[in-house]
């Protein structure tokens, strides 16, 4: 009898314990806006150390993984999650709107990936308007077969019964704080596992750094960077080159060679993935902390390296020089076009 006695009292206290452990944990959300889905798999990449982490917190939205559904989180207290994490930039209504609801119940929304951060690859069609990417992507992309020319349409007839509707896309890709105010950023297309475990650390333990940038460094890729050291220290290049037009010597500084790499003005912290395999870094951690537009800070840069050489002073030389460098805009902004004074001009008008 005793036995039964103290067995139920202490099945209770572990219960108890339980539950207490449970009301401990960061309770937190997932959402992905135009996001490839790369930012979701990088979560998953951080494999079994992401055990350690989910002792630690509570998601209570989901899309990609979990069936939880919108009104779901309308029913949350207001600000009862402690972190939200979105990543991909807001591309349309529906969008807009989730963002703005998560933002309500949260008590810190985290911008996850390039595309949060700065508007990533997809803002690259704020260079067009919605009718010319519509028509760019569905007809006359090389690799596009379309014959009966298909769009999306905002309703569709389902065939046996019902319908589906798509929201109306924004005329802009927009960085996650153009629509609601962000706490954190996770820089990364995607952020590396090492990035994500260390921004999640830092956020556990509140020792948050006064720039609120997670899990990356403060100082240029150039800095970590083996090839550094063969970077003459007064730099003049005569002509830019694509990566498929000039063989790169592995222990040579890709843009004294003459590739445009956007080491010099982006953080530090991705391990120098690119790098490493021979390729230009294109700026997906983001800007240094002391540059609002990192395509215009590279491409002071560039005007000051090109053709610096002390015989080079030929403004048609230069002026050759520059043209010899292909897609400007992908390459200076291929993660940023959004972020940058450029198309917030533009958008103003
Ligand atoms: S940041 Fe890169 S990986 Fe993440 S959603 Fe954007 S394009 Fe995909
Ligand atoms: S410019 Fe690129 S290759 Fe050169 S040192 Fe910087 S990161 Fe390395
Ligand atoms: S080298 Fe540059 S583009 Fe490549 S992962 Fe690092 S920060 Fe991103």
């Amino acid at each position: 009898m005793l036995e039964k006695l103290f067995g139920q009292k202490k099945q209770k206290a572990e219960q108890e314990q339980e539950v207490k452990q449970e009301s401990q944990k960061v309770k937190t959300a997932f959402y992905w806006a135009t996001s490839c889905g790369g930012c979701e798999e990088a979560i998953l990449d951080v494999r079994e150390k992401l055990f350690d982490v989910l002792d630690k917190i509570d998601i209570l939205f989901w899309p990609v993984a979990v069936d939880t559904k919108y009104s779901d989180v309308e029913a949350l207290e207001d600000k009862l999650l402690d972190a939200v994490f979105i990543n991909g930039g807001i591309s349309n209504i529906e969008q807009k709107e989730v963002v703005k609801l998560l933002r309500k119940k949260a008590k810190a929304v985290i911008a996850f990936g390039s595309c949060a951060h700065m508007g990533g690859i997809p803002g690259l069609r704020n260079l067009y308007s919605i009718e010319d990417g519509l028509e760019r992507v569905y007809f006359t992309t090389p690799s596009t077969y379309n014959p009966e020319r298909a769009l999306p349409s905002e309703k569709s007839e389902l065939p046996g019964g019902g319908e589906v509707t798509l929201p109306p896309l924004l005329p802009n890709v927009l960085p996650l704080e153009e629509v609601i105010s962000v706490d954190f950023y996770v820089p990364g297309c995607p952020p590396l596992p090492e990035t994500i475990l260390k921004a999640l650390e830092v956020l556990l333990s509140g020792d948050i750094p006064e720039d609120n940038v997670l899990g990356a460094e403060s100082k240029s890729l150039c800095n970590f960077c083996d090839r550094n050291q063969s970077k003459p220290e007064n730099l003049s290049v005569e002509r830019y080159y694509r990566v498929h037009e000039k063989a790169i010597p592995p222990d040579k500084c890709l843009l004294a060679e003459g590739v445009i790499c956007l080491g010099p003005v982006t953080r530090g912290g991705c391990g120098e993935k690119c790098i490493n395999v021979n390729m230009p870094c294109r700026g997906c951690y983001g800007p240094l902390p002391d540059i609002d537009d990192m395509g215009l800070r590279f491409l002071s840069n560039i005007a000051s390296i090109t053709c610096a050489g002390e015989e080079s002073t030929d403004e048609s030389k230069m002026r050759d020089a520059i043209a010899t460098i292909k897609d400007p805009v992908g390459t200076f902004y291929r993660f940023s076009y959004p972020d940058s004074s450029i198309n917030k001009l533009v958008r103003r008008r």
